[in-house]
């Protein structure tokens, strides 16, 4: 039995902080002995914060987004346009489009992506719930940013076969050569991505 350095509290600390994505025992034991050494500084408040958020954060009723109001600050924000709307697999992928300033629409959080093999299949998901709102007469365009992956792709086409009966365009991300890239560094794949959606210059 390894040797233990710290009472049951703090053993507790560092197996909550390991637990978070991208830190391992190692760093989590870091970011333990990190907070006790700044317990006023940042432990307390990190410690409002989290309750906050448990106090405070839900899932938006329309969009599936998570945020301190239901529905969420994007949903209810006159000021983007109400004609479209991004189909985004995660809210992670959410606030990269919005970090991005890429676009003043409104979304659909999906929940994932299809993956029969871990499992994830239609009902897991709020295909339904985008169909529904596909099908509001004000709503013209459904872009679908999901993941190039075979699950994200695979996903696109099962949502565009479904969106069929509703009055609208659906759009998905282009593919194709990165901001910066170079064209010998890609793989043919991409590549190939690339030169079938060329678009006129
Ligand atoms: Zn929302």
């Amino acid at each position: 039995m390894p040797a233990v350095a710290a009472g049951p509290e703090i053993e507790r600390l560092i197996q909550l902080l390991a637990r978070l994505p991208g830190l391992g025992p190692r760093s989590a034991r870091r970011a333990a002995l990190f907070l006790i050494k700044k317990r006023e500084l940042v432990m307390a408040p990190l410690a409002a914060a989290l309750q906050t958020a448990i106090d405070k954060i839900e899932v938006c009723k329309i969009c599936g987004n998570i945020d301190t109001q239901n529905p969420c600050t994007v949903c209810t924000d006159t000021r983007r346009d109400p004609s479209a709307i991004v189909v985004v697999a995660d809210v992670a992928d959410l606030w990269a489009l919005e970090r991005a300033h890429a676009i003043n629409a409104r979304y659909h959080v999906l929940g994932g992506t299809l993956s029969p093999l871990d499992g994830v299949g239609p009902d897991d998901l709020t295909i339904d719930a985008l169909v529904k709102r596909a099908h509001d007469p004000s709503v013209h365009e459904i872009i679908l940013a999901l993941n190039a992956t075979v699950d994200g792709q695979s996903t696109a086409h099962y949502v565009t076969d479904l969106l069929h009966d509703a009055q609208v365009k659906v759009t998905r991300l282009a593919h194709g050569v990165p901001v910066g890239g170079e064209l010998d560094y890609l793989d043919e794949g991409t590549l190939a991505a690339a030169i079938r959606s060329r678009t006129p210059f």
